[in-house]
Order: structure tokens, then sequence, then C-alpha cells
């Protein structure tokens, strides 16, 4: 079973625990005019390594927090766990993070130039 670290109760049992899938997707806010496309790629399409991959999760029998992990999907190994709303510190995570199709993706490319 796997054993996660939460970083507010300490090393628990993975079913005390609840997945919600890819980290970091941005968010287009209303003022973002996307076309149907990328109001699709935002809503539905999703990564889904063979490797290292970067996940949130919630401790849901636990302190009830949300964090982010980052996971080898093959053999569950956890390189990092770190707060929302900041980004990963491992070489393992910033690879993970720099390397996800999302970055590319045109909603994103669209939010983030909206930002600068
Ligand atoms: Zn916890």
């Amino acid at each position: 079973m796997l054993q996660i670290n939460c970083p507010n109760c300490g090393l628990r049992d993975e079913i005390e625990f609840s997945c919600g899938g890819e980290a970091h997707i941005s968010r287009p806010d209303y003022s973002i005019n996307l076309t149907d496309k990328e109001w699709s790629e935002y809503l539905f399409l999703r990564h889904n390594p063979k490797g290292i991959f970067i996940e949130r999760w919630f401790h849901s029998h636990g302190c009830r927090r949300w964090f982010n992990l980052v996971r080898d999907t093959v053999t569950n190994e956890i390189f990092e766990i770190y707060p929302m709303g900041s980004f990963p510190k491992t070489s393992e995570g910033r690879n993970a993070y720099k390397n996800n199709w999302r970055r590319q993706s045109l909603s994103e490319l669209k939010i983030n130039e909206k930002k600068k």
C-alpha cells in the first residue's frame, strides 16, 4: 500500500487520501475569451503519463487539506510533497512540471499571456 506523508499529519496509509488528479491546471477567468476548442481543452484534457507526474491529493480522513505530490506512476515512488499554490523544488518535480503538454496548451498560453 502506498504511504503518503501528509504535510500536516505525517505518514499515513493511502486509504486516508483522495487523489484529485492533475495539479497546476490554470483556470481561465471570465475576461479571457476562449474558443470552444480551448475551453474543452481546459475542461476535459488531462495529462496521463507513465512516469513522473504531479497530482493534487486531499487528506479526506485526516486534516481535510489539499497538497501537491510528485509521484512516479510506475513505481509509486514519491519525490516531493509541497503546498498548494507553490511549485515543485526537486529536479523530478520541476521537470515533470516543465515537460507537461499543458504548459503549451492553447488555453494555458492564453491565460499566461493575459497575466503579463
Ligand atoms: Zn493531513
